[in-house]
């Protein structure tokens, strides 16, 4: 019971020494050495639907490293050596092509659900006024409605990024919006990004003590670099 676990050779997930729900996406890049966390909201209301869109081989080429659930529940889609499709046009200080050297976040969120009358999602959906919060984004445009982020979901998110910094030394953590600004208003105000830093880095403070080997569970992973890993460790059983 170690929380979440990066696994750098394989680039992949584990939640208290088994590896998180995968489901792979056919739109991959090749490897990168990861430096960035970038977070965004799907503007959907289901994992499910969400994980299909930023999977699928279609004529839309997105996806991203992990789809984190309002309930708190984690699917990995691509391991986070490899280049995902989350960012698009994007600059971080400078550099361009930021899918080139960031891990992509999707949150389960509606986000801006209007800014007259009652919250409404962008597909017609009335929401809850108590799942809603009123702000006027950073990057501009009108005071409007977007989706609260759960609670579960936000303390998964930190020990997410907790585990991904202590695994890459990341130089920063940032929204779409902030590396997209006018193009992108993902994860927007509902999303406290100096917040969620700051409980980020408290979180990797608090996880130095010494993580346990991850469990093998049968037909779980087959890479190469996972059964050397097996092979290691059960020599030195
Ligand atoms: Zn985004």
């Amino acid at each position: 019971m170690n929380g979440f676990w990066v696994n750098k050779k394989t680039g992949l997930l584990y939640e208290d020494g088994n590896p998180v729900k995968q489901v792979i996406a056919a739109d991959m890049g090749g490897e990168i050495t990861p430096q960035l966390l970038v977070m965004h909201y799907t503007a959907s209301g289901s994992a499910e639907g969400s994980i299909k869109h930023l999977t699928l081989k279609d004529a839309v080429y997105v996806s991203a490293h992990l789809c984190i659930d309002a309930n708190g529940s984690v699917t990995q889609m691509v391991p986070f050596n490899r280049k995902a499709y989350h960012a698009g046009v994007s600059n971080y200080m400078g550099r361009t092509n930021c899918n080139d050297f960031s891990i992509g976040i999707e949150m389960v969120n509606w986000g801006f659900c209007g800014a007259e009358g009652a919250p409404r999602t962008w597909t017609g959906q009335q929401l809850e006024v108590t799942r809603c919060m009123q702000s006027k984004h950073k990057n501009g445009g009108p005071l409007g409605w977007w989706e609260k982020y759960t609670g579960v979901q936000v303390q998964v998110c930190t020990e997410v990024a907790a585990a991904l910094h202590v695994a890459y030394n990341l130089s920063d953590i940032v929204g779409h919006d902030d590396i997209s600004p006018g193009r992108k208003q993902d994860p927007g105000p509902a999303f406290p990004t100096a917040e969620f830093y700051a409980s980020v880095l408290a979180a990797v403070e608090t996880s130095k003590a010494p993580v346990e080997a991850p469990t093998f569970e049968s037909g779980v992973l087959a890479t190469l670099a996972e059964f050397e890993t097996r092979l290691k460790r059960l020599e030195n059983a």
